[in-house]
């Protein structure tokens, strides 16, 4: 932290001038409620990151409220940090008007950006996506978190289009067996539990799951391009939710095959009792994720380095096999010693050495009975008769 406790003078000066030490604040990539997201290089290293600048001083909110949620959510950053799919708090500046994160840069934006441009994304590109979501949430569950804000604008996207969780802005910890009842999060993202410890007093309350609940309607939306529950009237939205009404309606849905049943995975995500609903191991265990290693292909070096030396041995072989001589076998040496090249060669030199004289140039009817190497009917019989005698 770049607060000193005894900086009570500019503390918010100080803070912005370490920052603005460390780092040139470029273009500004996304914006929150109270947050402004900008490009940053550090001086030192040359090396570029996000920061998002938390404006404490703005008027519509309570400066109090947002330090607190700014600080906690730095806190879960914490707790989270490490994962693949999650993504890094590289440094942090306090002060009494500004807090600066400054994460890890994602290159490729929003997944929400990129569905827009995409429009739909293919259930192999979706599983790809999913797969990393489950598998991040795994990790935040497993810390007892809970996100509380799943949607593709909260997803991004790194240079390999692998995923990085953001905004743990509504995060928080929960103790064993602890439920929530506060309402907070994305309208079309709300899972009916959350609604329902809003509105009815003897309501159970809401944990993980909930978070499942959203993974339904992110899956949802990337397959078809459109959300599950959406509906002009956001009340009449918020009550399919709650009822569960939705539909893999035509002609969105006709192109999706059952094959490796995406449907199936978000019926069982969007399941309205909670305690009926699949956990994010289950959702792991689906038979929609088993394709994921034969479905893309993991390039291995050693494997197609291997694969290519067996292609040049076996064309060279075939090359050469015009040149390799034949094996020897004795026997057939014994009987027809005319028919093993390097023999014949022999045979055929002898030959000229002493029939030379009769090939006449031009003539090659004469030069090819040269080569004639019949045995005459007597000889062959006397050869056969001579081995059977051995
Ligand atoms: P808020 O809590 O205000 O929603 P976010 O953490 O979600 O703030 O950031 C707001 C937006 O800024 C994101 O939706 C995204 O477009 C952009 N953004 C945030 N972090 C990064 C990052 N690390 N790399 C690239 N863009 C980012
Ligand atoms: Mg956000």
């Amino acid at each position: 932290m770049a607060r000193d406790e005894n900086d009570d003078v500019l503390p918010d000066q100080d803070a912005a001038k370490e920052f603005y030490a460390k780092y040139e604040p470029k273009e500004v990539l996304g914006r929150g409620i109270s947050s402004t997201v900008r490009r940053c290089v550090e001086k030192e290293t040359g090396r570029e990151y996000a920061a998002k600048i938390i404006d404490l001083s703005n008027e519509d909110t309570n400066t109090q409220t947002v330090r607190e949620s700014t600080l906690s959510e730095v806190h879960i950053l914490r707790l989270v940090a490490g994962h693949p799919y999650i993504i890094e708090l590289h440094d942090v500046f306090e002060s009494n008007t500004f807090i600066f994160l400054v994460f890890e840069l994602c290159r490729n934006g929003e997944l929400f950006d990129y569905l827009t441009n995409v429009v739909t994304l293919s259930e192999k590109k979706t599983r790809y996506i999913m797969k990393q979501l489950f598998e991040a949430l795994d990790y935040v569950h497993s810390k007892s978190i809970v996100h509380r804000d799943l949607k593709p604008e909260n997803i991004l996207l790194d240079d390999n289009f692998n995923i990085k969780l953001t905004d743990f802005g509504f995060a928080k910890v929960l103790q064993p067996e602890e439920k929530l009842f506060e309402v907070c999060g994305t309208p079309g993202y709300l899972a009916p539990e959350l609604l329902k410890a809003a509105m009815y007093e003897d309501a159970p309350g809401y944990c993980q799951s909930v978070d499942v609940w959203a993974c339904g309607v992110i899956m949802y939306t990337l397959l078809v391009g459109c959300p599950p529950f959406w509906h002009r009237k956001q009340m009449v939205m918020l009550r399919n939710i709650m009822e569960g009404k939705y539909s893999f309606s035509s002609p969105e849905w006709d192109g999706i095959t059952g094959k490796y049943t995406p449907k199936d995975l978000i019926r069982k995500l969007l399941v309205v009792d909670a305690s009926e609903r699949v956990t994010v191991k289950e959702a792991l265990r689906h038979e929609f994720f088993e394709v994921v290693h034969c479905g893309i292909k993991v390039f291995d070096a050693r494997k197609s380095f291997r694969f290519a030396i067996l292609c040049v041995r076996c064309a060279v072989r075939i090359q050469r096999l015009k040149n390799t001589p034949e094996p020897l076998s004795l026997s057939s040496a014994v009987v027809d010693p005319y028919r093993i090249k390097a023999f014949r060669k022999v045979v055929d030199n002898c030959a000229f050495r002493v029939y030379g004289h009769w090939v006449k140039k031009g003539d090659c009817q004469n030069r090819a009975a040269l080569f004639e190497n019949v045995p005459k009917t007597e000889l062959k019989n006397l050869y056969v008769s001579n081995l059977n005698r051995l």
